[in-house]
């Protein structure tokens, strides 16, 4: 018999309303199903509620994954100019806040109300509040049994996204779909998610909650963020800090320089040429918050004259090369993203079908592929979608 349907799309976020348009588009009949009430919670609730959409500088390097060449083709062939021209198209407007952040005017249900509105066609069927018990491979095709009825496609596109936020619906469907059909997975852990502290450095992140800098975070020569920290009752946040935690493992020590734009070889000597008579507190007030100059760079109260040469290079590495291991992470429970997933050595690269299982497709969230903060996640949720739709 006739598949019910050309496409069943499972997951009506960021990718699965990407892809469900752009199918409709190419004329197939396509069943969209979520767990949900409502699609796209996380399109909703992100970049504080305006939506980071897109970034300026897409660029393959800025996605962690076992293989860092496999989001080339797919970002190419659907860049962020394609994604805002779909934005301008509906009359919605853009700022940049910085680096290249694109974020929506008109807030983030726009930007959700936009793809739906893409979504509009006698050819797609939404279907929430439908859960599903399993996928099944025919001969030919595929069955899905859910809350609303059984179906059949000739095609299935897994965008059911990654475990960040259970809360509004995150959950691990697309590794179970893996597993299933035998697929390889990359060992999933929360991305861009504060990291936290214990003991003194707790204590002192509490006594500082509240208090944020610029400064550079870094693990490595090569893997370094200059953005914005900030101190929180449970150790630390903010965008340097988000950004790095994709990159750090358990029991590593992160690096801050609190003084990016100060050279270290020569700023305390200079200081102490320069300024003798005052104190380290005051020649750094111009340049970081008191409380912080207070609570971390003891004693503030000093000359610079006096300081021992001891105490200048303690002080020096700590403005400098300060080093912190953070106790942990604080989880999926407050994570934007989630590292990891479906190897992408089980798809191709052009159309996000699984090489052995032909007809099953896996974009998004779901598959080993993890943006940056600053709209690079949309992106490639757009960008894979965009892949798989082009090939059906
Ligand atoms: P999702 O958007 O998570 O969609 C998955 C869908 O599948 C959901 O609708 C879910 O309900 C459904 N689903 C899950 N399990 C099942 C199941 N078992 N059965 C049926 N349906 C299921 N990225 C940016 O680029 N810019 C930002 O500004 C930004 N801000 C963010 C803010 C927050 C607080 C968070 C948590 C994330 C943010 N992100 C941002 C990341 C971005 O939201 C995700 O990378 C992106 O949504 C992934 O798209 P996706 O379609 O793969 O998954």
């Amino acid at each position: 018999p006739k598949p019910n349907y050309d496409l069943i799309v499972i997951g009506g976020g960021a990718a699965g309303l990407m892809c469900t348009s752009l199918a409709a588009k190419r004329g197939k009949k396509v069943l969209l199903i979520d767990h949900n009430a409502k699609p796209g919670r996380k399109i909703i609730i992100s970049g504080g509620g305006r939506c980071n959409f897109t970034n300026l500088n897409i660029q393959p390097d800025r996605y962690i994954s076992q293989n860092p060449r496999f989001c080339i083709s797919a970002l190419k062939r659907y860049t962020q100019h394609d994604f805002i021209k779909l934005v301008k198209s509906h009359g919605l407007t853009y700022n940049e806040k910085t680096l290249g952040q694109l974020f929506c005017d008109q807030k983030s249900p726009a930007i959700l109300a936009m793809l739906q509105e893409e979504c509009r066609s006698d050819d797609v069927t939404m279907q929430y509040q439908c859960e599903i018990s399993y996928v099944h491979k025919l001969s030919s095709g595929f069955e899905v049994k859910t809350s609303s009825g059984t179906v059949t496609s000739s095609k299935i596109v897994i965008a059911s996204g990654g475990l960040s936020m259970p809360k509004i619906g995150a959950t691990n469907f697309a590794y179970n779909i893996a597993k299933q059909f035998n697929l390889s997975l990359i060992p999933t852990q929360p991305g861009l998610v504060p990291l936290t502290l214990s003991g003194d450095k707790l204590d002192l992140a509490i006594s500082l909650a509240g208090t944020a800098l610029d400064c550079n975070v870094f693990l490595d020569k090569k893997t370094s963020f200059r953005e914005n920290m900030l101190f929180t009752h449970r150790g630390l946040s903010g965008p340097a800090i988000l950004q790095i935690s994709s990159y750090w493992r358990e029991s590593q020590e992160v690096f801050f320089n609190f003084l990016p734009d100060q050279n270290p070889e020569t700023f305390l000597q200079d200081l102490r040429k320069n300024n003798p008579k005052e104190t380290l507190g005051q020649v750094l007030k111009p340049l970081l918050p008191k409380k912080f100059i207070a609570l971390f760079l003891c004693p503030p109260e000093k000359a610079i004259a006096q300081l021992s040469k001891k105490e200048l290079a303690q002080i020096n590495d700590r403005l400098f090369r300060c080093a912190i291991i953070p106790s942990g992470t604080e989880g999926y429970r407050t994570a934007e993203v989630t590292l990891g997933g479906l190897d992408t050595k089980e798809l191709s690269s052009k159309t996000m079908e699984v090489k052995q299982v032909p007809g099953l497709y896996f974009i998004g969230e779901a598959v080993d592929v993890t943006g940056w903060l600053g709209g690079y996640n949309f992106q490639w949720a757009w960008s894979s979608a965009a892949a798989c739709a082009e090939s059906l």
